[in-house]
């Protein structure tokens, strides 16, 4: 079981001065007049847009869900089309789309809102989509204990569109099963054909 210290690693609020520091630095490694009029304030809206986009870091994404309502309703919840934002830990370059989520609970569910606070929590790092999807699960199962989770992330990289192989609008998708979605076809098949209405 992932500790504490494995999700919340980080304060990017207090490294504010350090970061505005940096992020000059590269400029001018990449050969930009640090004074042109246009570049004066990037540091410091780039290090805002840090603060935002790498909020995750200061969270422990099991507290998001924490509060759960003891429940008897023990068929399918789907949550779909949660919109994320993310930053592939190999370019530094945002990777976004859609996940969606759905478990069949045990005495507990979680408010429906959370279920997006989840996914803010886990995309908001450096991160690979196929983490993110298997981390989404892994949480849903620790906190919920449900009786199967299934978890599926779309998502359009960036780093493949604008280097290498240069794939626009192809998107990657990525699954994680749990429980009783994992020897449960029908109950898989469920779950895709909902995510298609
Ligand atoms: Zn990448």
């Amino acid at each position: 079981m992932a500790g504490k210290k494995d999700y919340v690693n980080s304060n990017v609020t207090a490294n504010r001065e350090q970061l505005e520091f940096h992020v000059k630095e590269i400029l001018k490694l990449i050969g930009e007049n640090v004074e042109r009029e246009g570049l004066l304030e990037t540091p410091a809206r780039v290090t805002r847009m840090y603060e935002e986009i790498f909020s995750g870091y200061e969270v422990d994404p099991r507290e998001v869900l924490g509060v759960t309502f003891d429940e008897q309703h023990e068929e399918l919840v789907i949550v779909k089309d949660i919109v994320y934002y993310s930053q592939c830990e190999h370019h530094m370059a945002p990777f976004f789309g859609k996940a969606h989520i759905g478990y069949i609970p045990s005495g507990k569910i979680a408010g429906l809102s959370k279920l997006a606070r989840l996914v803010d929590a886990i995309t908001r790092r450096l991160q690979v989509q196929e983490r993110i999807t298997s981390q989404v699960a892994d949480i849903m199962e620790e906190v919920l204990k449900p009786n199967g989770v299934m978890v599926v992330v779309e998502g359009e990289h960036l780093c493949m569109c604008a280097r290498g192989v240069k794939k626009t609008g192809s998107k990657t998708v990525t699954s994680a099963v749990r429980g009783e979605f994992r020897t449960n076809a029908a109950l898989r098949s469920e779950f895709l054909s909902l995510l298609k209405q």
